[in-house]
């Protein structure tokens, strides 16, 4: 070998990533290396799953970096003999579709279709082992018509219900939210303070399943996302007492039910609370007190969340003119809206005991209502209160009950109110069920038909996909869009034939994502979301990976989901990810989040361009703890690109001695 044809040589192949990425790239897919069968002799499964990206049309940094250690754990996997499944699709419902065709003028559809191949070829771009053949797009009809199918199962097994109630709404995405989907009063998606309105809705019953989606100790997950699902459920144990109207409501109604954490001061409720929207408020108010009752609800109806429940805001109310008895006592006790209260927490109504709690402290002193003693500070005089005392202490009257500690009386009461039939021992949750009606056209319509004769009647699962139509104004309205469309709602009864209309509201985007993990196990089933069998060869996942941002969400509905699945017989375990991770974030390079108005964002198909995937890919896994992630350093990816500069040189031509 002359010396000539060797520097020949180095420079014919010096290390190019993108001639050596393509042909590789090509040959995997041409060979289905990663295709991944069921059962592989010899070799145990595992499932590997980083959470299906939104079809916003760009892959950005946070995605690879979500998503290329996920690939290394998995190959790391399957060197060790396992039978990896790994695979990708993905979220393609949901507003910002919407918002991009109305600005963009064009159809939700064939922008989120778009995006679609975009985003695959970025995905491509990655060298990931992704197993393509199972991926899902979940807003074509062969995943939604599953979709669908599960909410039949919830319908079918009472988990999913119609009901008038006051619901979060967000002005700006003309749609109601789930409680999940409102973070310090503004709208998870666009941070609009979001308003209460009236509206009938669908919803799931995730509170039937919330002693158990508290049980979350056991999961291999960050301790602060298991922590933020408990507190999100919201466990508390108190007592329910139902309290005589005075007067029944002119609907018959006797009594107003609420909830207490704080039995033993029973005997000092001097007023009761209704939030302004309580279906009662109007059914009991006194012809008197009715325009200042209306007056107050109007207010209240325009202010949001934020403003209602601020602790720095003077509370304030308006008297009904009802009263109620406190049946422990006798006393007559006044009824009061508030807007304080929430109609959609709890039972929307509050006894008020201001001696010992601050808040009805403060607007009974507002409103020149009774403080009455019931649990005796240490040393107490006798005289009035200045402040409410707030931590346990000895009961005073409180007739039987005087002399006994807090904790003891909590007990004591509660067992006489049961034995009364008053109420009892009660346990209550802050999850509330899950809303998931949207008055949007980009979702999967909810398969339901109301017939005059039969009610609310599911759409038989042989039906299924009820098709989104592509022709209608899609335009938010504050109305859902199909309503628009007289071809969707007109239909016939599936019991007994006469015309009905369809139901018009869209599903949740959370729903879609709530079972996709399932579906990849057996993404082509025409006859069933998957089967058994799959199931049992995969499920549950074993290591999944996303953002912690989504831990009162995606992650607590996927729980849910997981427990009816279960249910059904169809999956085995009660868990549906086994262990999960929450990456970190890339900053820009400047250690300051990564935004456009910054310009400090980096962008992954230029790196991938200037250095190729395997450089870029190498350069993340050597930044730093995948939990953390920090900012993007520019000079850092240049010495990975030296070393593997180094490789190729030593691989392709080794040194001779
Ligand atoms: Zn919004
Ligand atoms: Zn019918």
């Amino acid at each position: 070998m002359t010396t000539d044809s060797t520097s020949e040589r180095t420079r014919a192949e010096r290390y190019n990533p993108g001639d050596i990425e393509s042909k590789w790239r090509a040959r995997w897919e041409q060979d289905d290396l990663y295709r991944v069968a069921d059962h592989v002799e010899g070799r145990p499964n595992r499932y590997h799953l980083t959470m299906f990206p939104y079809t916003s049309g760009d892959l950005h940094v946070g995605h690879w970096w979500a998503m290329a250690p996920s690939d290394t754990l998995a190959r790391y996997f399957r060197m060790r003999g396992f039978n990896v499944l790994f695979p990708m699709g993905f979220d393609a419902f949901g507003l910002p579709a919407e918002n991009a065709a109305l600005k963009g003028g064009i159809h939700p559809k064939d922008w989120t279709d778009a995006n679609v191949v975009r985003m695959r070829g970025q995905l491509r771009s990655m060298g990931a082992s992704f197993d393509w053949g199972r991926e899902v797009v979940s807003s074509h009809a062969d995943y939604y018509r599953w979709t669908q199918w599960w909410f039949v199962q919830m319908f079918k097994r009472g988990l999913a219900y119609k009901k008038a109630a006051p619901a979060n709404w967000c002005p700006s995405c003309n749609t109601t939210l789930a409680n999940e989907q409102v973070k310090d009063g503004l709208c998870e998606r666009c941070d609009t303070p979001v308003e209460q309105r009236f509206m009938a809705q669908w919803f799931f019953r995730t509170t039937d399943y919330a002693e158990e989606l508290l049980d979350n100790e056991a999961l291999d997950w960050p301790e602060h996302v298991k922590v933020m699902q408990r507190n999100w459920i919201g466990r508390s144990e108190g007592a329910e007492a139902s309290f005589a109207l005075e007067q029944p409501a002119s609907d018959g109604t006797s009594e107003i039910r609420v909830f207490t954490t704080r039995p033993d001061t029973l005997h000092g409720v001097t007023f009761m609370v209704l939030a302004p929207e309580h279906p009662l408020v109007p059914l009991l108010t006194t012809p008197e007190q009715a325009e200042a009752v209306a007056a107050y609800q109007d207010r209240a109806a325009h202010a949001t969340e934020i403003e209602r429940l601020a602790t720095d805001r003077e509370k304030s109310g308006v008297f009904t003119g009802a009263y109620c008895i406190n049946r422990l006592t006798g006393d007559r006790v006044p009824i009061w809206i508030a807007d304080y209260v929430l109609a959609t927490y709890g039972t929307g109504a509050v006894m008020a005991v201001p001696a010992h709690d601050e808040r009805d402290f403060a607007f009974a002193r507002r409103y020149g209502m009774p403080v009455k003693v019931v649990i005796a500070p240490p040393d107490w005089d006798g005289k009035p209160l200045t402040e409410a005392w707030t931590e346990p202490g000895t009961l005073v009257a409180s007739k039987q009950f005087d002399g006994l500690p807090s904790t003891e009386a909590k007990k004591a009461i509660a067992a006489y109110l049961e034995q009364q039939g008053w109420g009892g021992t009660k346990v209550q949750y802050r999850l509330r069920d899950w809303l998931i009606s949207r008055q949007r056209y980009w979702g999967a319509p909810i398969p339901i038909v109301a017939c005059p004769d039969c009610g609310e009647v599911a759409v038989p699962e042989d039906q299924l996909p009820v098709e989104l139509p592509y022709d209608v104004e899609f335009r938010p309205t504050g109305q859902s869009p199909l309503a628009l469309s007289p071809e969707f709602v007109a239909t016939t009864c599936p019991q007994c034939g006469k015309p009905a209309q369809r139901e018009t509201d869209t599903m949740d985007t959370f729903m879609c994502s709530s079972w996709y993990f399932m579906r990849y196990v057996d993404p082509h089933n025409t006859t069933a979301p998957m089967s058994r069998e799959a199931a049992a060869a995969w499920l549950p996942v074993a290591q999944y990976t996303g953002g912690s941002e989504h831990a009162t969400m995606h992650l607590l509905y996927a729980r849910f989901f997981y427990k009816v699945a279960r249910d059904l017989g169809l999956v085995p375990g009660d868990e549906p990810f086994t262990r999960y991770y929450a990456q970190g974030q890339i900053l820009g390079p400047d250690g300051r989040r990564m935004s456009k108005s910054r310009g400090n964002v980096v962008a992954p198909d230029d790196q991938v361009q200037k250095w190729g995937s395997d450089c870029f890919r190498g350069y993340l896994m050597f930044l730093g703890p995948w939990d953390q992630g920090g900012p993007y350093d520019v000079d850092g990816i240049v010495g990975v690109s030296r070393w593997l500069n180094r490789t190729w040189t030593v691989a392709v031509d080794p040194p001779t001695r």
